[in-house]
């Protein structure tokens, strides 16, 4: 079975990382769809956001990290997925989360959404969260790998650390 877990990483965090973790334990195959155009006007371009998921999730065996810029619903049948897989953290992306699983249940019903939990130390992370501490100089090591904080502080303009 291959699973898809798209998003649009802006940038990758290490609670994507625990999903895509667990994804690629319980799937025969996971592909990480990083999402070309996103309504949440993304910080990094779409080739960066990419970078960052394989150089984070580089030694995955099973695993793919693709660009898309169509329906996800193509894109997985593209790429032969069975399942999406997508992360549920606290109560508040309950309802975005069902909104989608189920429109895409309408558009494609042979193909089933799983949602994962992550370790409990990353219920709280989001990308945003990381963008708005990275942005005024504060420390995100705890967040993301340490070639994500390079891409963010190079972003902002900041010396390496
Ligand atoms: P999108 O724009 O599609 O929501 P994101 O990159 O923000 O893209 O998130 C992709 C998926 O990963 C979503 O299902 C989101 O709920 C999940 N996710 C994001 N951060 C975490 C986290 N800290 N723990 C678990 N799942 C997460």
């Amino acid at each position: 079975m291959i699973a898809i877990y798209p998003g649009t990483f802006d940038p990758v965090t290490f609670g994507h990382l625990d999903l895509i973790e667990r994804g690629a334990r319980m799937f025969d195959s996971l592909v990480v769809a990083v999402a070309q155009h996103s309504p949440k006007a993304p910080l990094f371009p779409a080739a960066e956001r990419l970078e960052m998921v394989r150089e984070a999730a580089a030694g995955i065996p099973n695993l793919t990290v693709a660009l898309f810029d169509t329906l996800l619903l193509e894109h997985a049948r593209q790429v032969g997925a069975g399942v999406i897989l997508r992360g549920l953290r606290a109560v508040s992306d309950f309802e975005y989360e069902l909104q989608i699983a189920l429109t895409n249940r309408k558009l494609a019903p042979d193909l089933e959404t799983i949602f994962m939990a992550p370790n409990n130390n990353y219920t709280y992370l989001s990308s945003s969260v990381v963008r708005e501490i990275a942005r005024y100089g504060g420390s995100v090591e705890e967040f993301v790998p340490a070639a994500v904080v390079a891409h963010l502080r190079r972003r902002f303009g900041q010396s390496p650390a």
